[in-house]
């Protein structure tokens, strides 16, 4: 496409982000599995339903402004969910895998405040105010999803340092969420703790 104007790059930025938050859709359901903290994966399961939201909000405007999303790739995202892939395949305590799954999504999540915060800007430059009210609310759900993870990290990096100082039994010293059965890395469960 052309890039002629500000509304042009407006318009491209718009599909570029409506391009990652579908792919957010689809790797999001991975780490509500992944997660073995039950408040991390609750987070996660949270934040799917604002996506599918911030979609909805994304085709609100294009519908508004007579547009389409049309096929464009979002390659930032893309590169990052697929680090995400990589640290979902590597066999980690459950602290650590989660201190991960953090790490991951929040810079998902701090991509998408950077590409909401330049479309809002650029609605207001536009003179468009219902867009500006949207985007606003997406950038907020992104914002509190980013702050959400940093407390839980405080939790969860202090059992992966915790995990990590006595490895013989990091497995089995970590809290787990379905108990010894449904976990793909819990052992099972130590009676000294
Ligand atoms: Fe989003
Ligand atoms: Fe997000």
């Amino acid at each position: 496409m052309s890039m002629q104007s500000l509304e042009d790059l407006f318009v491209d930025k718009l599909k570029d982000v409506h391009d990652a938050e579908k792919r957010i859709t689809r790797a999001l359901p991975k780490l509500i599995k992944a997660a073995s903290s039950e408040a991390l994966s609750n987070a996660f399961e949270k934040h799917l339903q604002e996506t599918q939201q911030q979609i909805d909000r994304l085709e609100q405007i294009f519908g508004d402004l007579g547009k389409s999303p049309g096929r464009k790739t979002c390659h930032g995202i893309m590169g990052i969910l697929e680090e995400g892939e990589e640290t979902l395949g590597q066999n980690a305590p459950e602290a650590v895998m989660d201190a991960a799954l953090i790490a991951g999504a929040q810079e998902v999540e701090h991509y998408e405040i950077s590409a909401y915060g330049c479309l809002k800007t650029w609605a207001e430059v536009l003179g468009k105010p219902d867009v500006v009210s949207l985007l606003e609310r997406t950038l907020d759900e992104e914002k509190k999803t980013d702050e959400t993870l940093t407390k839980l990290a405080g939790t969860i990096n202090s059992q992966a340092k915790d995990g990590a100082e006595s490895e013989h039994h990091a497995t089995v010293m970590m809290p787990t969420r379905r108990g010894g059965n449904g976990s793909s890395r819990a052992t099972g469960r130590s009676s000294k703790h």
